[in-house]
């Protein structure tokens, strides 16, 4: 380590999360960064991506960022210098007033109606993942190491000292400061909350204890994603004039719901479908949590669905079966030196498209708290608590709000009931209801900035001490 070098980073995952939390750490020269990658090559990682205000739409090999120029990730991404770079990658141009997003339909009959109509600020914009990837690649400097091929197995780390990186092709390494960016199976979680409950244990506070060893494991939320790529042509070939060729749409029913939306300069319809089980939330699933399965999975949930529904369902072919997992809201995403962003810290369902956006914003917070003159090697463990306390309650809440979109989404709202309604007036007024606690729950997208995060922690972090 050079001797104007404050301290070191490691940064487990070079995932969005973690490339964030890297060229956040360029801009702090004193600050020596290395990467640390399971896969083999850093082309290979990912499927698609997107942001929305705050949040993100997966989709299978695209970015769909929905801009909102003055907070949330897009303001990061112009805080880096992305922003020119990552327009470079897509034709679509910016528009910055109110327009019409996703249309809403309930769809569970024979006869399937619109509702309601999502109205966000700026316009949606498409970007190819691995282009996201790829601009962030290039603004790291040098002096940042990647090391791929490197799979985190633990770490230890005593009350002062370096931490230990131990890795499962039997190398360690060491760092001042671990940032586990390593995702929903994140091997610095586990590391991180067995250390939390030794402390626990040692002090006596076994309850405690046993909370944090809970939380290891990811859970099952009771749904599974079916995602497709749909020909347009083959769409078109068996419902001409589908709306979705043109119109992104959500159609939403018991138990289950269909979005689809025309992606590639419309030859191709992105459909992913959810079929939901509410009542085995944090259960076990029995099975891969990844893999490519037969359509009779999933499409017996839709079989009384609105023909349009049907059209769309028959058109897809081994879709990609996704269990979704989360992470237990966690008491803490930090212990001593370390700490836990991203999909490591909440992996979060996907209603809300907010996973990639999350991991932006806590790469971005944690990466600044770190380069505040007022942290130095000495006080790094009181600046992760800075990032704890700032950044956990604003993703956990995202967390939650998600979670509530999916009981929405699906008709199973605990305070909604759709199986006892005995009037068109009455099925019109609990629609409008469910419309109005769905965009409530989104409002934080436009109306919180992670400036007030920054803020916040600068506020506690205080005057440097240089
Ligand atoms: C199939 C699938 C579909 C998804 N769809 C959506 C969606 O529609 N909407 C949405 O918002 N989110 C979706 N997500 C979640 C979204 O991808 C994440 O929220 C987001 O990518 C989080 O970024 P991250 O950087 O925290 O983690 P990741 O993107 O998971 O990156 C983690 C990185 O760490 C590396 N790594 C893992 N373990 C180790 C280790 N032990 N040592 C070193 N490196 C390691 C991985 O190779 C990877 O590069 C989906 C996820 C999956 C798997």
């Amino acid at each position: 380590m050079g001797s104007g070098t404050r301290f070191r980073v490691a940064i487990c995952g070079a995932g969005i999360g973690g490339l964030t939390t890297a060229v956040t750490l360029s801009r702090f020269p004193d600050i020596e960064v290395e990467i640390f990658e399971s896969a083999q090559q850093l082309a290979e990682l990912g499927a698609g991506i997107g942001l929305f205000p705050r949040m993100s739409f997966e989709v299978c090999s695209f970015v769909k960022i929905v801009l909102e120029y003055e907070i949330g990730p897009w303001e990061i991404v112009k805080k880096l210098g992305l922003e020119e770079d990552l327009l470079k990658t897509t034709e679509i141009k910016i528009t910055d007033g109110p327009v019409s997003s996703f249309k809403y339909r309930k769809s569970d009959g024979p006869v399937g109606y619109d509702f309601y109509t999502l109205v966000t600020k700026g316009n949606l914009v498409t970007f190819h993942r691995p282009d996201f990837q790829k601009v962030l690649l290039s603004k790291l400097p040098p002096s940042h190491k990647i090391s791929c091929s490197k799979r985190l197995r633990s770490y230890t780390q005593r009350l002062s000292g370096p931490i230990d990186l131990f890795f499962e092709d039997g190398t360690t390494s060491y760092c001042d400061v671990l940032v586990g960016a390593d995702g929903l199976k994140s091997a610095v979680r586990r590391s991180l909350l067995t250390e939390k409950a030794q402390w626990a244990e040692s002090e006596s506070r076994c309850g405690e204890a046993s909370d944090f060893i809970a939380s290891i494991e990811p859970v099952w939320c009771g749904t599974n994603a079916y995602r497709a790529l749909i020909p347009a042509e083959r769409l078109k070939a068996r419902f001409p004039g589908h709306r979705t060729l043109t119109q992104p749409t959500q159609y939403l029913g018991k138990n289950g719901y269909v979005i689809a939306y025309p992606i590639s300069k419309g030859k191709l319809v992105n459909f992913v479908a959810f079929k939901s089980h509410h009542d085995l939330e944090n259960t076990r699933f029995n099975g891969p949590w990844v893999c490519v399965t037969e359509s009779a999975e999933f499409a017996a949930t839709f079989r009384t669905w609105e023909p349009e529904v049907q059209a769309l369902v028959d058109c897809v072919e081994r879709p990609l079966r996704w269990a979704i997992h989360t992470v237990k809201p966690l008491k803490s995403f930090v212990s001593g030196r370390a700490g836990i962003i991203g999909d490591a810290a909440h992996a979060m369902t996907p209603h809300q498209g907010s996973g990639a956006g999350q991991a932006i914003e806590d790469g971005y917070v944690l990466a600044t708290i770190l380069g505040h003159p007022a942290t130095t090697r000495e006080t790094i463990g009181r600046s992760m608590l800075i990032y704890d306390q700032v950044r956990r309650p604003v993703a956990q809440s995202v967390h939650e709000v998600a979670r509530q979109n999916g009981r929405i989404f699906t008709f199973s709202a605990p305070d909604l009931d759709f199986d006892h309604v005995s009037s068109p007036e009455e099925m019109s007024a609990k629609l409008q209801m469910l419309s109005h606690r769905f965009t409530k729950n989104w409002e934080w997208a436009w109306t919180t900035s992670a400036k007030t995060v920054i803020q916040d922690a600068f506020r506690l972090l205080g005057p440097s001490r240089s």
